[in-house]
């Protein structure tokens, strides 16, 4: 496998911590509960899009961009984290993103929205049908204004991307073995894919045995979810040199926990976000973490996991999300009756 001749910048803050949750594992009374802290990065307040974009930017500065052009959804951690890259490497960047008819002014400035434009980022808010229209234009004009624009498709997830999830393994694997213990499960939310799909091939190639398991933050089927993560597999075999054989049985996914679709609150994932803060001090996002934590204590819960055995929790980031939703958590808080709506910026509201 090609990895250690991929061009790659370092801006992580690596290895991240790998930290014992013994309050949370009281609470299931189940197995040994770790987390791994990607939420530490240390960019704009850090995630897993960080070890992906070590990769693309130093793609983008190899084919000599000037602009980075992405795009995802109304308050994208990924859009935070290719901003805050983009502008450390001195690059300019446009955000495409799929959001609410009118953008939101004011109060809207929340969250990650608030930091695209702290960033300097030009942001563009537009329907969900009007999306990839936007991001041609968008390069077509870059080009004919004489720029160099590089584009990124949706969370990074492309062979380039997962390469750093696949070296993630590693530092996760001999973190285990320094601490001297064998994961057996590996929890994280599932959106894009290229993060799953760099932990499956990381973990199939080393031969960990951990069992990568995906919680779908998306209104999606297994198979489809499945398909997402099997294709970035099928084209890291040409782009990457990837060898290892993967079957579907490898590609571990549940969509019970994401409610009516991406970012809609639920019971469960407030329970997370509240649980993991009141036990653990621990900071979830209400999209992608609670809804990941909300899969790992039901299986806890169902007895899917042994009581001898280590589950990891992959922390991905973007808890800066936790206050465009400080509504809903006030009312979980203070028992109030919760309007248990998907927000007007998901892609999923229609
Ligand atoms: C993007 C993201 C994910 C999902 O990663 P993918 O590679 O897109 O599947 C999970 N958690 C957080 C916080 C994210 O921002």
């Amino acid at each position: 496998m090609k990895l250690n001749e991929l061009p790659r910048v370092r801006f992580a803050c690596l290895p991240t911590p790998l930290q014992k949750l013994p309050h949370l594992a009281k609470v299931l009374d189940g197995p040994r509960v770790w987390v791994k802290r990607d939420d530490m990065t240390g960019l704009a307040f850090g995630g897993n899009k960080t070890r992906k974009l070590e990769y693309l930017i130093a793609d983008a500065l190899s084919h000599g961009a000037d602009y980075i052009v992405t795009g995802a959804g109304f308050h994208s951690n990924w859009c935070t984290q290719t901003a805050a890259a983009a502008r450390k490497y001195g690059l300019s960047v446009v955000l495409v993103k799929s959001g609410p008819e009118e953008g939101y002014g004011g109060e809207g400035w929340d969250g990650n929205h608030l930091l695209h434009h702290l960033m300097g980022a030009e942001v563009k808010v537009v329907r969900p049908d009007e999306f990839n229209g936007t991001i041609e234009e968008t390069l077509e004009e870059l080009e004919e204004e004489g720029h160099n624009p590089y584009f990124i498709p949706v969370g990074g997830s492309i062979p380039l991307g997962a390469a750093g999830y696949i070296n993630a393994v590693l530092e996760l694997y001999k973190q285990s073995v320094d601490y001297g213990f064998k994961i057996d499960h590996l929890v994280h939310g599932t959106g894009s894919g290229g993060t799953q799909a760099g932990l499956v091939m990381g973990s199939r190639a080393f031969s960990t045995g951990i069992n990568v398991i995906g919680a779908s933050v998306g209104y999606s089927s297994k198979e489809e979810q499945s398909q997402k993560v099997m294709k970035i597999i099928e084209e890291a075999r040409e782009e990457l040199d990837f060898r290892t054989p993967v079957n579907e049985q490898d590609i571990n996914i549940f969509t019970d926990y994401v409610g009516g679709g991406y970012g809609h609150v639920t019971e469960g994932k407030m329970e997370a976000v509240r649980l993991l803060a009141d036990k653990e001090g621990l900071m979830l996002d209400p999209v992608y973490t609670a809804t990941a934590m909300a899969c790992l204590i039901d299986l806890a819960n169902e007895g899917y996991f042994k009581s001898d055995e280590n589950v990891v929790f992959l922390h991905t980031g973007g808890s800066v999300a936790l206050f465009p939703y400080k509504e809903p958590i006030r009312k979980y808080i203070q028992e109030e009756e919760i309007p248990w709506s998907i927000p007007d910026w998901s892609p999923d509201r229609e």
